[in-house]
This record gives C-alpha cells, sequence and structure tokens, in this order.
C-alpha cells in the first residue's frame, strides 16, 4: 500500500515539468455549443481559448480549462458559438461632408456581429483605405475592411470616384494605381464603360492575381464574363439575364436603340426559361463565377409601392445626410407606373426562384446587403441578418445561408485559412448567440456578445454602440 502510494508520487512529480501550468490567454469562452458551419454540426460543451487576437484552442471544456488560464471568461453555457459575419457587399459614400456619417457606419456592423465587410467602391475610397488600416492596426473599433478602392468605369459615368478608363492602356495604368493601394479586389461596373474594355480589364487583373467584381455590361452575356475570368457577379438580375435563352438577342436589341434598359431588363424576366437557366448555370458554376445576391435590397426595392419605412427604426441610427441620399431611389419608385411597379414585383419573385437554383448548380453565394448611402432602408449590420432570412425563405438551408456569410467570402478573397470557423489558428472574430442558427436563421439577431479581433463585447457593450449611433445622429439633425 504504501509502495504503490509512493510510487503514485513519484510518478505525479515525474509528470510535473511537463504539464508545466496552464498557458495564459486573454478570453475563454466555456461551456459553449460551437457551431461548425462546414459541416453543419453543433458541438456541446466546448472551451474556446484566445490569445492575441487569434483562437488557439478550441475543444471539450474541461480539457481546454485545464491548459489554459484566462484573464477574462466568459460563460457560454446554453449558448452557441459561431465565426463571425462578413458582409460582401457594402458602400461608403455621398460625398466628402458625409466621412463621419460614413465612418459612424463601422459600430453597427460589429453591433450586429458583421465581423468583416466588402466595401464594392464608392466616392470615399481614400477615407475607406484609412479606415481598413486603422482596423487592421486595432485603433478604430469596427469590422475588418476589405476593399475595391475605387472603381472601373468608363468615361463620364454616373457614379463618383471611379477611375475612368477607355483604352487597355488606361486600364494596365489604373491596375497599377489599384495595387499599389494594395486593393482586395477590383470592381468593375458597365455605366460607360465599353464591353470590350470590360473584358480586357477582367483579364488583365486575373493576369496579376486580382480578383474581380462587376456589373457585366448589358452588351456582354455573363457567361462571356465569365470565361474572361470575372470573379464575382453582384445582384440577382444579371442571372436573370443569364438565364434567357434570348440574352444575347435581347441585349443587341438594347445595344441598337430597339430597347430602354427597362425595356430590356423586363424582356429578360418575362423570356426567362428555367430548363435553359439550369444549364447556364451549370456552366458558370464551371467556370469558377461567384454571385453576391443582394437578394433582400431586391426587395426593398421592389415592394416601395407598399411598404412604409418612415418609422424604420434603422433610421434613427443614421446621419442626416445619409438618410437623404435615400429619396433618391424613392423619388424614382414614386414616378413608376402601374406596369413598371408590376414588373419590379415579377422581377423579385423571379430572382427568389433564381437563388436556389443558383444553390443547386453549384454557384458559391456571397452574403452581401448593399447596404450604404444610396440604398435605401438597407440598413448596415442589420441588413444582413435580412439578407440570410431572404435566403431562408427563398429555399437555401439555415446551414448554407450560414455558409454564404462565414465560409464563402473568405474562400472568394483568399482568406479562408484566417477566417470562417472557430477553430485553432482562425483569426478571434467570434459571436455568440442565445439559439442555434443551424435550427432558425433568425438566431444571429440574438447576439449575447461579439469577439472581434480577440476583443470582447458584451451584450452591454453592443447596445453602447448602438446608443451612440442613435445619440450622433439625433444631434447632427
Ligand atoms: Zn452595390
Amino acid at each position: 500500500m504504501k509502495r504503490i502510494l509512493a510510487m503514485a508520487v513519484a510518478s505525479v512529480m515525474a509528470a510535473a515539468p511537463a504539464i508545466a501550468g496552464p498557458a495564459p490567454a486573454d478570453l475563454m469562452i466555456r461551456h459553449a455549443t460551437v457551431i461548425d458551419v462546414a459541416k453543419g454540426r453543433a458541438v456541446a460543451d466546448q472551451a474556446v481559448a484566445v490569445r492575441n487576437g487569434d483562437i488557439v484552442a478550441v475543444g471539450a471544456d474541461r480539457t481546454v480549462a485545464r491548459q489554459y488560464s484566462a484573464t477574462l471568461t466568459v460563460d457560454a453555457t446554453g449558448k452557441f458559438v459561431m465565426p463571425g459575419l462578413w458582409d460582401m457587399h457594402v458602400h461608403f459614400g455621398g460625398g466628402q461632408g458625409l466621412i463621419e456619417e460614413n465612418k459612424d457606419l463601422l459600430p453597427l456592423y460589429l453591433a450586429n456581429g458583421v465581423t468583416a465587410v466588402r466595401d464594392a467602391a464608392a466616392d470615399l475610397s481614400a477615407s475607406v483605405l484609412a479606415w481598413r488600416a486603422d482596423v487592421a492596426a486595432g485603433t478604430l473599433l469596427g469590422p475588418t475592411i476589405f476593399t475595391s478602392g475605387p472603381k472601373l468605369e468608363g468615361y463620364k459615368p454616373l457614379w463618383k470616384g471611379t477611375i475612368e478608363v477607355g483604352t487597355p492602356a488606361e486600364v494596365d495604368a489604373a491596375l497599377d494605381r489599384l495595387q499599389s493601394m494594395k486593393v482586395d479586389f477590383v470592381k468593375i461596373t458597365d455605366n460607360t464603360l465599353k464591353p470590350e474594355i470590360f473584358l480586357y480589364a477582367v483579364k488583365a487583373a486575373k493576369k496579376r492575381g486580382l480578383k474581380t467584381s462587376a456589373h457585366t455590361p448589358f452588351a456582354l452575356a455573363i457567361e462571356e464574363a465569365a470565361k474572361a475570368g470575372l470573379s464575382s457577379v453582384e445582384h440577382l438580375d444579371y442571372l436573370i439575364k443569364a438565364g434567357s435563352p434570348a440574352e444575347t438577342s435581347i441585349a443587341a436589341d438594347y445595344v441598337a436603340g430597339k430597347l430602354s434598359y427597362g425595356e430590356a431588363s423586363d424582356r429578360f424576366v418575362e423570356t426567362f426559361d428555367a430548363n435553359y437557366a439550369k444549364s447556364e448555370y451549370d456552366r458558370l458554376a464551371k467556370l469558377g463565377l461567384y454571385v453576391t445576391p443582394t437578394l433582400n435590397m431586391g426587395r426593398i426595392l421592389a415592394y416601395l409601392d407598399r411598404e412604409d419605412h418612415r418609422n424604420d427604426a434603422g433610421l434613427t441610427l443614421l446621419g442626416p445626410g445619409l438618410r437623404k441620399t435615400y429619396d433618391w431611389r424613392v423619388e424614382r419608385a414614386a414616378k413608376a407606373t402601374a406596369a413598371q411597379v408590376a414588373a419590379r414585383h415579377k422581377e423579385y419573385e423571379l430572382s427568389v426562384k433564381v437563388l436556389p437554383m443558383l444553390r443547386d448548380a453549384g454557384i458559391p453565394i456571397l452574403a452581401g446587403t448593399d447596404a450604404g448611402y444610396l440604398n435605401s432602408f438597407n440598413y448596415p449590420g442589420f441588413g444582413l441578418h435580412d439578407e440570410l432570412q431572404r435566403y431562408v425563405e427563398a429555399g437555401l438551408t439555415p446551414r448554407e445561408a450560414l455558409a454564404s456569410a462565414t465560409l464563402t467570402g473568405p474562400r472568394f478573397l483568399g482568406h479562408d485559412d484566417r477566417y470562417g470557423a472557430v477553430a485553432k489558428g482562425k483569426a478571434a472574430d467570434i459571436l455568440i448567440l442565445d439559439a442555434n442558427p443551424l435550427a432558425d436563421i433568425g438566431a444571429t439577431r440574438n447576439i449575447r456578445g461579439v469577439v472581434v479581433k480577440g476583443q470582447w463585447l458584451d451584450r452591454a457593450a453592443l447596445d453602447r454602440l448602438l446608443e451612440t449611433a442613435r445619440s450622433k445622429a439625433a444631434r447632427a439633425e
């Protein structure tokens, strides 16, 4: 007996140097159910240890709790932990006078669990590039920013803050400039850009290893753009266009001036053919094209005729300058004829059917809102939850909706080594939710706390961010 005890003591002593006490951590989340979005699994009673902005361990609570000693511990018993959400289509813009109001949108994203945004260009690129650096350095509280910098357009476009290109040499010079800004991707739009220059820009960007995101010129078939190497198409109307067997002839009529833009858009909806679309989407999937549906934005714009947004809670969070930019679309919608309103409803109803077809074809879906200036009633941060809700209403599973906002964005931008999971080695961008988002996508709205770059923001801190936004907006009246 005595000898056995002595042996046990000796073995403990011998093992002691190997365990060497727990390692330090800044934060430990304990007893959490961790959502694995890739596998669609919820793993119970896990602990997550965070240090210097990284997740350093995830595993069975008892094991991880023995291995790490944290400065701050959050009890997540009964709660669900998932990776931070990415909004892959936002804007910061509206003129130099709105720089501060745009900067004040950053906390709204965090308060809604959006820990990264992809800025799809506007007229405040210099500010956005500075905020990207400040957020990365930890001197500005906000989501990680990925930005295109100024977008490429043709000469004298409707949009401000663009780089105007009309020749291959100008495209090359523009790409040199964008690379010197270290942009995360290249945004190209079609307002006045010539189709051949569009194709040249896509190919040239690809050669340099840059991703592209676009509004494709009407005259070009979406498949042509994808074949040139276009990385992502923004908005579902382009996929409706691609789903029409008459895409090329309608586009030719538009180019020849026989149809207006609106008439051509309506024609794509009228001639959409599900069988043809299915085979076309299969081809686009094989070409590696991604799509950002901005489905909820389509819905908001389609139903401005019957939905009154004047008492939206979101309006109280925006500065008056940004709110004013909303008028443009509202005034335009007010001028629509009954036939135009009906056509808009029809287009939205079709886009709801298109979304699951893209999923079935294997086209990766990037959750994005189009929130920001101009895009009425689509509130930064809040809008992403609405977008995910629309996806599920359209037929995606909650897991697929979550994947579009956690996995696909990092993969698109080539950062999936750092983002997209609550796992060792990933960035500590984490949400703690009250309910299981795999069971009900609405659960992403009920946020207990957010970890952003390792920093813990509890519910009270998130509410303070919203309160600050509200009082700033009211003061600015
Ligand atoms: Zn946009």
